[in-house]
């Protein structure tokens, strides 16, 4: 089911596009660039692969809090999907890569579906932005949707403005997430985190042990020193007592 339009923009004679939005973050600088082309922007929030379903819930609202600070029409259509459902549906498609052309076609078919639907000029997708993303396979999804409804892609490569939309994205104050989306990136990453914590702590760990024998070998070079020290002061002695006996 479609949501409500968010906020309406008035009538206008500029082309109107429906940009696919996967995140809040991710869409911030696609709809600022589309809009300086000249396009009537409209955001469809449409992803069954973010889960579990409060992380589906918390990207939505912060997509609902960028479409509402840039004052973008935001259709959301769909729910959070059961991870077993989803997985079970990659028929077996685990491995990063092949799994996510799986994971775009359906949200770029519902896009090119929706764009032919509801009249719009040309449709794209806020994936195009993402560094993290495999981005000519969405390109080829979206290609492939496109064909398939009758719609027009609309192909734009917005990574070169991936610091600008972090920047933008602090400055509203987005949440960001920590994975990509679906339950198998959600292992990958906590993976990844446990991996670079046992890292971190060991490089800690051998920063401790090189600073224990840093100081280890500074005591005996001192120990050693007050040694030669010591020795030189009676080698002294004994020179002035035998040269005292001598005179
Ligand atoms: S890693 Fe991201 S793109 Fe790939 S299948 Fe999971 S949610 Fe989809």
């Amino acid at each position: 089911m479609f949501g409500a339009f968010r906020s309406l923009s008035p009538a206008c004679a500029m082309p109107r596009i429906l940009l696919h939005v996967c995140c809040g973050p991710c869409s911030l600088m696609p709809i600022v660039r589309l809009r300086e082309e000249g396009w009537e922007v409209t955001a469809f929030f449409y992803n069954p692969n973010i889960h579990p379903q409060d992380e589906w819930m918390r990207r939505l609202e912060a997509m609902r809090q960028a479409a509402d600070a840039l004052n973008v029409p935001l259709m959301e259509e769909g729910e959070a999907v059961v991870p077993a459902f989803w997985v079970k549906a990659l028929d077996g498609t685990l491995e990063e890569g092949e799994r996510c052309r799986l994971c775009y076609r359906p949200r770029m078919e519902r896009t090119a579906e929706r764009a032919t639907a509801l009249g719009f000029e040309a449709f794209t997708s806020s994936l195009l932005y993402s560094v993290y993303q495999h981005h000519e396979t969405i390109r080829a999804e979206a290609e492939r949707a496109a064909e398939h409804c009758g719609a027009a892609f609309l192909y734009r490569d917005f990574r070169p403005w991936w610091r600008d939309g972090i920047a933008l994205c602090r400055e509203l104050g987005l949440y960001r997430q920590k994975w990509c989306g679906c339950i198998l990136s959600r292992r990958e990453a906590l993976i990844q985190q446990e991996a670079a914590a046992r890292r971190k702590a060991a490089e800690q760990e051998a920063k401790r042990e090189r600073a224990a024998r840093l100081a280890a070998e500074a005591e005996e070079r001192r120990r050693r020193r007050e040694a030669a020290e010591a020795k030189k002061r009676l080698r002294e002695k004994w020179a002035l007592m035998r040269g005292a006996l001598q005179g």
